[in-house]
């Protein structure tokens, strides 16, 4: 079994995308019982920093492309030469972040090799298939996130899927692995490089859900744009990153870059404090995983309630001010 990662730098920190770390532990995990290997597809104008630590992770062995005219993401350039690379290498299997980036090169790469691609899985698996041997699992939200499919592709190789960032636990006891680089050469053509409409740095995320420990996020339940400020007090409070439900963006209560769920963030802090959240299947998809759940809400039948593990059964604007009033007291002493 060999497995193949896009491996995707931040241009703006020079540091690899966490998706590209998350995805080899992944990798490994699924290919080291059958002693299959995980092969990093690297192509940019220099390596990612920290391109060492995906070897900790549980990749083999990278490969990577490196060319000055690779320092912005050239689309084009870049599915020709990971394609190069897959073709080279015949993975059974391709693993792209669900980033800008891999979801416009993943499918341009998949329609050339005629490959199936499965974008946003949220859990991956190798399992029996028939007489076809070991293949590979795709399971996603579908129909709006009210069933949860399993996709499979036995007549296509490689399978691809992309993965979002924070989706994929980084599984325990992951196999160490030396730091194991080759070069690709080939040559590039200077037609390549000519969507420009891609030539701009993506600017640095304000929002950053993965590095929190606490989320606090609101719902339509918040009613207006002025309770989301007490929300916004109880975060700054608690060092928290600010979220809420598609809900609270639709009402202009918070910027959708906030948005948890289906189609936000996938988060899994510590702790994430629901207010004024019912608990909707897409918002849960979002947020399911965190360690702690403390939700409050007015209704006592809120599907919140459900996967919480602390739960009050009050009006937001009267629990708020009393957990900062003990919060102040705590910090004061
Ligand atoms: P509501 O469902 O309206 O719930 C508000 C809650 O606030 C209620 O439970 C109410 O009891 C409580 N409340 C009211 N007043 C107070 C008060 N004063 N104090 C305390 N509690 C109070 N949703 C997402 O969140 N994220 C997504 O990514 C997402 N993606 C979607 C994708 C698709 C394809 C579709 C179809 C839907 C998606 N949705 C998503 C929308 C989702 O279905 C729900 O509509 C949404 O999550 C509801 O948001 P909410 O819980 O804030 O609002």
């Amino acid at each position: 079994m060999k497995i193949a990662v896009f491996v995707e730098k931040n241009p703006v920190t020079g540091k690899l995308r966490d998706v590209s770390g998350e995805l080899c532990a992944k990798a490994s995990s699924m290919a080291e019982p059958f002693r299959g290997e995980v092969i990093g597809m690297f192509a940019g104008d220099t390596l990612p920093e920290d391109y060492r630590t995906l070897f900790a992770a549980g990749l083999n062995r990278l490969i990577s492309f490196r060319d000055n005219r690779l320092v912005h993401s050239h689309t084009i350039a870049l599915k020709n030469i990971i394609e190069k690379i897959i073709r080279r290498e015949d993975p059974d299997i391709v693993l792209f972040g669900a980033t800008s980036l891999g979801r416009e090169v993943a499918p341009l790469i998949s329609s050339s090799l005629g490959a199936g691609l499965t974008a946003d899985c949220t859990h991956l698996y190798i399992d029996d298939y028939k007489n076809k041997g070991k293949i590979l699992y795709q399971m996603r939200p579908a129909f709006g996130g009210n069933i949860l499919a399993t996709i499979i592709s036995p007549e296509s190789r490689p399978v691809m899927s992309t993965v979002r960032e924070g989706v994929m636990k980084v599984p325990e006891n992951v196999s160490k692995h030396p730091v194991n680089t080759e070069s690709f050469d080939m040559v590039l053509q200077d037609n390549w490089f000519a969507n420009e409409f891609l030539n701009s740095l993506p600017k640095e995320r304000k929002v950053n859900f993965n590095r929190s420990d606490i989320i606090v996020a609101g719902g339509a339940g918040v009613g207006s744009k002025e309770n989301f400020k007490l929300l916004k007090d109880l975060a700054d409070m608690l060092g928290a990153e600010l979220g809420g439900s598609r809900a609270a963006v639709d009402s202009g209560y918070i910027d959708k870059s906030r948005q948890i769920g289906q189609t936000g963030a996938v988060v899994r802090p510590k702790l994430y404090l629901a207010f004024g959240i019912s608990g909707s299947i897409q918002h849960r998809a979002g947020m399911d995983e965190s360690s702690k759940i403390i939700a409050v809400n007015s209704d006592p039948r809120a599907p919140i309630f459900d996967i919480s593990h602390f739960g009050i059964v009050e009006d937001l604007r009267t629990v708020i001010p009393v957990m900062m009033r003990y919060l102040k007291e705590d910090m004061n002493g």
